[in-house]
């Protein structure tokens, strides 16, 4: 099944940390759709560096206990410190933005994920890679969240060539 994948990177070498986090997730599993690279300022507008985001789909068929097993080793690997604040910088970060349109709400994992309404480094670059994307609990229409969002965190796309 299709699962869309979101990536997000300010600290280190964030442009790095995302290649090679796309390149180890389609090490593993069939890479249907890349969006680019995108820049935000920190959702808390605090002194953290901006942040660099972009969102993915993949072929996959891991359960979703698996699958986010497979990312938090993937953000390990890849050189994510433990950082003290729960919102704090980070090298790299992985979520699981949606799953084929099931919906999932336990302890450990909520998909489609809780904030991705809200969040224009989520929608925009969904978009791009799934302009028919509807949320499958709100019924909404990616047009409809993207016309709603109210985060104003000036996103850009920084590469459009990845
Ligand atoms: P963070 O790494 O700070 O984004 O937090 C990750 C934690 O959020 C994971 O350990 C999961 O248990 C939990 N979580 C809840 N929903 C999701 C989701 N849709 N994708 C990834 N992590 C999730």
């Amino acid at each position: 099944m299709s699962v869309l994948l979101g990536i997000g990177s300010n600290l280190g070498d964030s442009k790095a940390f995302i290649a090679q986090a796309v390149t180890l997730i389609s090490e593993r599993f069939i890479l249907l759709k890349e969006s680019s690279l995108y820049e935000t300022v920190s959702l808390l507008r605090d002194d953290q560096r901006n942040y660099y985001n972009k969102v993915i789909s993949i072929e996959c068929d891991l359960s979703p206990d698996e699958l986010l097993q497979f990312i938090k080793e993937l953000e390990v690997y890849i050189g994510r410190n433990k950082n003290p604040l729960y919102w704090g910088a980070r090298e790299i970060d992985i979520d699981i933005i949606d799953r084929n349109g099931t919906v999932l709400d336990c302890d450990r994992l909520t998909i489609p994920h809780k904030c991705m309404s809200e969040r224009s480094f989520v929608l925009i670059p969904l978009k791009e890679i799934d302009e028919n994307y509807i949320h499958p609990i709100t019924l909404k229409s990616i047009d409809e969240m993207v016309s709603q969002l109210k985060d104003d965190l000036n996103i850009q796309i920084v590469d459009n060539t990845q």
